[in-house]
């Protein structure tokens, strides 16, 4: 029976003390600019994950991308970015004029391979063309397999910012995500574990960086006593009504991190055993804060495809998505090289045919989730003879768009 509600991949989960901060700044008329609760919840986060400085902007994006100015990357420069991930990630390596280049997964997180990473470096070493950062994610809220990768760019003098935009009150090695490179990034989008509607926070135990960091997201005005401008800046700092939502919903992040777990928890008790279907693993000593549960559908195993899976689901009234299509597949990004796992494995491009989101948001019920686990199971028991056709016919279609040329 279809759902009468449509179930949400990851709606915005308010803790119910939202309003008080707003209201507390109307009633002080701190509408803009800034204000106190952006001052708290600067402090607020830095002190959550344990970080020195931090300062709110208006985007998780822009994060990335002043830290990209911060380490001066410049037109001409190229800067090693994860490749499965949200174009989020790279799209300000754009906006300076630099080039991407993508570092395959590997399997274990599904995050930046260091064996890939290794070779990159090395290449663009022999070539005298090092890259001037690397961007690390943490995809759907694990995280990567940080030691190796500072390892490696340490040896090349690289500075690494952390996207842990998906990853915020994740832990590796008892470290918070986002505090173990250069630069963190967190984000307050309306989808992520914590939202202040829109919003995003660079974090770095560089205080002067971060100094600076507010300096240019407010249109890098010069210390004059009238407007007077040297450098270019940018209008990227977070209102203080949006730091009011960020600051209760970070109150209740641990409660939301334990929601998103138990929910992983149970649909991987219910659909694991099932022929053809994995999940998204933890690597020892770190703990995923399973922003999204993502499951793994082997299609010969299995008999069916994740794309028939999800137009089912929303045919069920249930939202589902792809996992990230790569950054190195997308049109965008057709010129810019990669380096894979190894030379026969290309992980990124598994993890993109065979995965698939599921709800996952901390507001949904234990009974719309059985609802979830019980489309999912009669999906793969009711097998028309009809569909079996159309996979291969599919199937043979994704084969081909998945020719690409290697380039590195
Ligand atoms: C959401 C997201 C971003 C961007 O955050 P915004 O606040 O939406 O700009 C960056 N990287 C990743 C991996 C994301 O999931």
């Amino acid at each position: 029976m279809k759902n009468e509600e449509k179930i949400f991949l990851s709606l915005p989960h308010m803790s119910g003390k939202e309003l008080a901060y707003i209201t507390e700044a109307f009633e002080t008329n701190w509408v803009a600019p800034l204000g106190p609760n952006v001052d708290r919840f600067e402090k607020e986060i830095a002190d959550y994950v344990g970080v020195g400085n931090a300062i709110a902007l208006s985007s998780g994006t822009a994060a990335i991308h002043l830290a990209l100015r911060l380490l001066d990357v410049k037109q001409g420069d190229t800067v090693f970015c994860s490749t499965l991930t949200f174009i989020a990630s790279a799209n300000p390596i754009l906006y300076e004029g630099a080039k991407p280049i993508f570092i395959d997964s590997e399997p274990d997180t599904w995050n930046m391979s260091p064996q890939a990473l290794k070779v990159a470096l090395r290449e663009a070493a022999k070539k005298g063309s090092l890259p001037k950062a690397v961007i690390v994610v943490h995809l759907y809220g694990q995280c990567a397999k940080m030691d190796e990768i500072i390892n490696l760019c340490n040896q090349y003098q690289i500075p690494v910012i952390e996207d842990a935009a998906e990853s915020l009150g994740a832990l590796y090695k008892g470290k918070a995500s986002g505090t173990i490179g250069h630069f963190g990034i967190y984000s307050f989008n309306g989808n992520k574990i914590i939202t202040a509607s829109s919003g995003g926070m660079l974090v770095s135990n560089n205080q002067a960086a971060i100094k600076k960091a507010g300096f240019l997201a407010t249109q890098a005005k010069d210390d004059a006593p009238y407007y007077q401008h040297s450098q270019m800046g940018f209008n990227y700092r977070m209102s203080n009504i949006l730091a009011g939502i960020g600051r209760a919903q970070l109150e209740v992040l641990d409660e939301r991190v334990s929601a998103r777990r138990a929910i992983f928890q149970r649909y991987f008790q219910h659909l694991s055993h099932m022929p053809g279907i994995t999940f998204m693993g933890e690597l020892e000593k770190t703990k995923s804060n399973r922003w999204l549960t993502v499951m793994l559908v082997d299609e010969e195993k299995s008999g069916r495809s994740v794309t028939s899976l999800i137009k089912y689901l929303t045919n069920e009234n249930i939202e589902a998505r792809h996992v990230w299509k790569p950054l190195h597949l997308q049109p965008l990004f057709q010129d810019a090289p990669y380096y894979p796992h190894s030379e026969t494995e290309h992980v990124a491009e598994r993890l993109f045919r065979n995965g698939i989101c599921l709800p996952s948001g901390s507001g949904m019920s234990e009974e719309q989730q059985m609802s979830v686990i019980n489309c999912i199971k009669e999906f793969f028991i009711s097998k028309p003879i009809q569909e079996s056709r159309k996979i291969e016919l599919s199937s043979n279609q994704a084969e081909k768009s998945y020719q690409y040329k290697l380039l590195g």
